[in-house]
């Protein structure tokens, strides 16, 4: 790194570069720009950056970032508390809010099945789904009135992640949806846009 920097810049390079999709060269932007800021925003940023955590937690239900035990999604009354759409991660809750034409719950799986990686189904919220599943059933819905769209990315993982799910809730007679195609494959959902996210949702495909 270039040392003629004063220590304290470098630091904040350092710490940026270490943030997904910030390279050196945006760390070294931000960096410059934050020199270029009054005091007062500074103090801001790193306020709300320490912060972030801050009686924060998951959702007991749905394991989106919640403020209390339940998230504004689940306690939504107006949503359809039948249709479930499962991704992997809270910023695909946050891409599929965004479009304004989803009006059931989610489920976040906080990852995808990855043998490489050592994550099975046991690191992931798959056991969660199934049991609030079962718990609809059991408060008397009908199992064919229950929808769960998986909308997990369509990677490599993605896909075997939305195999494995369907394996697991085939036996309780649910319908069971894929997110259709026109998402670019291998991308990843949250950098799709509103319309090819909607049209995605609305193109679902049932597994046979
Ligand atoms: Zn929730």
């Amino acid at each position: 790194m270039s040392s003629f920097l004063p220590e304290s810049i470098q630091k904040v390079i350092d710490e940026f570069s270490r943030l997904p999709g910030i390279g050196p060269k945006s760390a070294q932007r931000i960096a410059m720009h934050l020199l270029h800021s009054p005091d007062m925003r500074i103090s801001q940023l790193s306020k709300s950056i320490a912060e972030t955590k801050e009686g924060l937690n998951f959702c007991v239900d749905c394991f989106n970032i919640s403020e209390s035990e339940k998230c504004k999604i689940c306690l939504d009354q107006s949503r359809n508390k039948n249709l479930f759409c499962v991704v992997e991660e809270i910023l695909d809750v946050i891409a599929l809010e965004k479009t304004g034409q989803f009006k059931g719950n989610y489920h976040v799986l906080h990852g995808v099945l990855s043998p490489v990686d050592g994550i099975g189904p046991n690191q992931l919220k798959i056991n969660e789904l199934k049991v609030r599943i079962e718990n609809l059933i059991n408060q008397s819905v009908s199992s064919e009135d229950i929808e769960v769209i998986i909308a997990t990315n369509p990677s490599l993982e993605g896909e075997t992640t939305a195999l494995y799910l369907t394996k697991i809730l085939k036996p309780l007679g649910i319908k069971i949806t894929r997110i259709g195609r026109g998402l670019p494959a291998g991308g990843d959902l949250d950098y799709a846009d509103d319309v090819t996210l909607t049209r995605a949702l609305q193109g679902r495909l049932e597994y046979s």
